[in-house]
């Protein structure tokens, strides 16, 4: 295991060592609650795999995130807005304002979103 895996929070997570809201997991993939939502429905999907972001990502993890927006519309579905719609993004790098060196999939909905970027 890397030192990156083994600080790692996110991996930290998907090992259980630490303790989250998980509302979905398969052999790859995990998603939980966001511990500070920034709306109604905040999720996280993440590949259980460490890599930082989706410039690093292995054939494999490509492989689970490739499955991810499936799992993400039917959470979506599952957390009631899947009508009033939601958001899937990801934040890689320093002027995206990523916190978290796990690559990882936040699922917003709930209320108007706004700060539509492009
Ligand atoms: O995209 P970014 O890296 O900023 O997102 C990291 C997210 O991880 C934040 O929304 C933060 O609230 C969440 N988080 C969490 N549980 C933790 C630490 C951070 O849900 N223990």
């Amino acid at each position: 295991m890397s030192a990156a895996t083994s600080e790692c929070l996110f991996c930290k997570i998907a090992r259980k060592e630490i303790p989250a809201v998980p509302v979905y997991e398969d052999d790859s993939l995990l998603a939980f609650k966001d511990i500070f939502p920034q709306a109604p429905v905040h999720l996280l999907l993440i590949p259980k795999a460490h890599c930082e972001g989706l410039a690093d990502m292995t054939p494999g993890i490509a492989e689970t995130v490739g499955r991810l927006p499936q799992v993400a519309a039917r959470l979506a579905q599952e957390h009631g807005v899947a009508a009033s719609g939601w958001r899937l993004l990801s934040n890689n790098g320093p002027d995206s304002g990523q916190s978290v060196f796990h690559l990882h999939f936040h699922l917003l909905g709930g209320k108007p979103l706004g700060g539509k970027l492009c």
